[in-house]
């Protein structure tokens, strides 16, 4: 029987691609560089690759954070300031806040009957006020920010701390829900607990990192908990 749920938070519980392109809209404009459709994508698939290298311990996370706009400036044959640029935009995706189709209910749903975890990659500057400005926190027992604990999705270290800091649940008692194969799933078998990959997409998965469960929408996960 489930009683913990860790949940992840971007594109999972909040929007984070929603948030993402409105954040970098504005930020491009403020640096003069045209916020087009190709732009955005561009910086979306070099951002990707990054933080696959930090999960993959290729980088840390500060070097993320700047090389991602290095890239994308010569990507565009630009001179631009990374530094700066990567302080507004981190400013910029700190105020909104979007939800994934279904999110808030399934808070409220899980809630009545499971403790529940947010554990996230994200940067602390930016998912604190975030989660601040989406009002969801009371849902969770605890909020787990990678830069916070030392460590991110998917190593082990991260889950153990995150552990270090929960009331004792058997392995068999957790399940981590989320959008990433490479962080949530791979960091739910690393971690030895019950898997669930959030794939409202239909992405294509893979052979190396297999969840135990699969859902298409949010609406799903209460019906499936129930049934572990
Ligand atoms: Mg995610």
């Amino acid at each position: 029987m489930i009683k913990a749920v860790l949940l992840d938070s971007d594109d999972t519980i909040l929007d984070f691609q929603m948030a993402e392109h409105i954040a970098l809209k504005k930020t491009l404009a403020q640096i003069g560089i045209e916020p087009t459709e190709e732009n955005i994508s561009l910086y979306s698939e070099i951002n990707k690759r990054h933080w696959e290298m930090l999960e993959r311990g290729e980088l840390t996370r500060p070097q993320v954070l700047v090389r991602r706009f290095d890239r994308f400036f010569e990507a565009l044959g630009v001179e631009g300031d990374s530094e700066a640029t990567q302080a507004s935009y981190n400013h910029n995706l700190g105020i909104g806040h979007y939800f994934i189709p279904g999110a808030v209910e399934l808070l409220e749903n899980l809630s009545r009957d499971y403790k529940l975890y947010m554990v996230t990659n994200g940067n602390e500057s930016v998912q604190v006020p975030r989660l601040a400005s989406a009002g969801i926190e009371h849902f969770f027992e605890e909020i787990f920010i990678s830069q916070r604990i030392g460590c991110d999705k998917p190593k082990i270290e991260f889950f153990e701390r995150c552990f270090e800091k929960m009331p004792h649940y058997e392995k068999d008692e957790m399940i981590i829900i989320g959008d990433s194969l490479t962080s949530d799933i791979k960091g739910g078998i690393n971690a030895g607990i019950h898997t669930c990959w959030f794939n409202p997409r239909g992405k294509q998965g893979r052979e190396d990192i297999v969840p135990e469960y699969v859902v298409g929408s949010l609406e799903e996960i209460p019906a499936l908990l129930k049934s572990l």
